[in-house]
């Protein structure tokens, strides 16, 4: 059976790039009928951020990326927390000693330093000398009985080539001579993560390691630590890091980047969450960053994914953050919404804003707003108005009543005529309300973008809304005659 795994290490805010790598191990398991396992690497514990736990599966669940097994989901390969398997990681480190694939070192940092300074002094690349892989069993008795601290080191091969396959890339070779004695249990008994991931990828029994191309370079160390434990290897798939939106550099925790049109590559997940976007449309957006539907199809739904993904066509190369597609899919997703579905989205959204979250109100509001924005958050920009404790006309810019060149004696007017002509109609459905003032601008003798403009500044605050009609029928008349009767104050 296909099992993969996102393994993420908890060192704070999980970043974009991290839950595009998970969505990829997601829909290949879910596209094989497979499980996916969700495994917390903490075993570098000053790199340890409280919290990130929680963010970690908060996000899997917000975007749906649901998995079968994990430190919240009882499974039978558990614990999930590499923290809480160190008895194993400590008994095959070990096993490897004691089949002389792996050696205790002794060296202190002191030491290994010197070591390095010499080596750059001599213009050669940094690393250890594997002074002692050659110990004695004397020695090293020696060494143990003064109770000196030692890390457990693989034994690379010191010539020779390790090849190896790897679904995305294909074949790949590495000199063996390029490799460090890697240590992979440290003085304080922890493992590093070249051993952990793989003890853990064999009793896990996943099929099928996808992970980050950066550890491409250690692969041929992994492969020679499986090979010395005679386990069969999974499968590899190295996946493509995200670029910055100009193609130059990794997309990165620490540095903000833009597109060219000047818009902000948010990082973290709780980013997108917060500014109002669609798991189903970062879901569609993700996916869609170094692999394709096919067919020029850009939006599609989780579950066409699901059924058609396959790593083999992952495309090897590095691909740019496409950050201006997001937007786009989150309107087109937005409006695909049952607006019922859609208003209960926005309600919290209303309320985060300070505005008064009346659910039946949202309601009202969300079907003439919908087609309007592009994200969750646009709702406000565009709407907020109707949720305002509204007790005198307030606007951005004290002369945006007098729209489209009239004066401010026109504007006067063209507001006490509205409001004579409402208090005489009850019919406040919006096309009938359009046809009345279309009358009414002809009677004023002004054109009708000037009275209806007029009209949509005096009961919004803004220039850009919902329509004015069907602003007016939400509000009701005696709304709407309160908010006239303050513009004109
Ligand atoms: N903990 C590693 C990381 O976050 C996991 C790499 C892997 O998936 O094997 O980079």
């Amino acid at each position: 059976p296909v099992r993969t795994r996102f393994a993420p290490s908890p060192t704070g805010p999980m970043h974009i790039g991290n839950l595009r790598q998970a969505v990829f191990g997601w829909l290949y398991a879910r596209h094989n009928g497979g499980q996916f396992i969700l495994r917390i690497e903490d075993t570098d514990q000053k790199r340890f951020v409280e919290g990130s736990l929680e963010y970690i599966t908060g996000a899997l669940r917000w975007l749906g990326a649901d998995y079968d097994e994990g430190p919240d989901v009882d499974g039978p390969y558990g614990p999930y927390i590499q923290s809480e398997r160190l008895e194993l990681y400590q008994k095959w480190a070990n096993w490897l000693v004691e089949n002389d694939l792996a050696y205790k070192c002794f060296c202190t940092s002191e030491r290994l330093e010197k070591v390095n300074a010499e080596k750059r002094a001599r213009h050669e690349p940094p690393g250890y000398d594997r002074h002692c892989r050659t110990l004695t069993p004397e020695e090293i008795a020696a060494k143990e009985a003064e109770g000196l601290p030692y890390v457990i080191r693989f034994k690379m091969p010191l010539e020779g080539t390790t090849t190896g396959h790897d679904i995305i890339l294909g074949d790949v070779e590495f000199p063996n001579d390029s490799l460090q004695d890697a240590v992979i249990l440290k003085s304080d008994g922890f493992p590093t993560y070249h051993l952990a991931h793989i003890v853990d990828d064999h009793l896990m029994e996943i099929s099928h390691v996808t992970r980050g191309n950066e550890w491409l370079p250690s692969f041929p160390l992994h492969i020679n630590i499986w090979q010395a434990f005679g386990w069969e290897m999974p499968q590899f798939a190295h996946l493509p890091l995200i670029l910055n939106p100009n193609g130059k550099g990794k997309l990165s925790k620490r540095k903000e980047a833009f597109n060219d049109s000047g818009q902000k590559v948010l990082i973290k997940v709780s980013e997108y969450i917060d500014a109002g976007y669609l798991p189903e449309a970062v879901m569609n957006f993700l996916a869609n960053i170094g692999w394709n539907f096919g067919d020029d199809k850009e939006i599609f739904t989780v579950e066409e994914a699901i059924e058609r993904f396959d790593l083999k066509d992952v495309n090897p190369a590095n691909a740019a953050f496409p950050v201006e597609k997001l937007d786009w899919l989150n309107g087109h997703y937005i409006r695909e919404k049952d607006p019922s579905d859609l208003a209960q989205l926005l309600v919290p959204v209303v309320a985060k804003a300070g505005l008064n979250a009346d659910p039946e109100l949202v309601a009202k509001v969300t079907p003439v707003s919908q087609t309007r924005i592009k994200t969750l958050n646009e709702f406000i920009d565009l709407a907020g108005f109707f949720f305002e404790d509204w007790t005198q006309f307030e606007a951005p810019d004290a002369d945006m009543l007098i729209q489209k060149k009239m004066d401010a004696a026109g504007t006067k007017r063209c507001l006490e005529a509205s409001i004579a002509c409402l208090a005489s109609i009850d019919n406040f459905e919006h096309s009938a309300l359009y046809e009345t003032f279309k009358e009414l601008a002809q009677e004023l003798d002004v054109k009708n973008g000037q009275l209806f403009g007029t009209l949509r500044v005096a009961l919004t605050g803004q220039t850009i809304s919902t329509p004015t009609f069907e602003t007016m029928e939400i509000l009701g008349k005696d709304e709407t005659l309160r908010r006239l009767e303050l513009a004109l104050k």
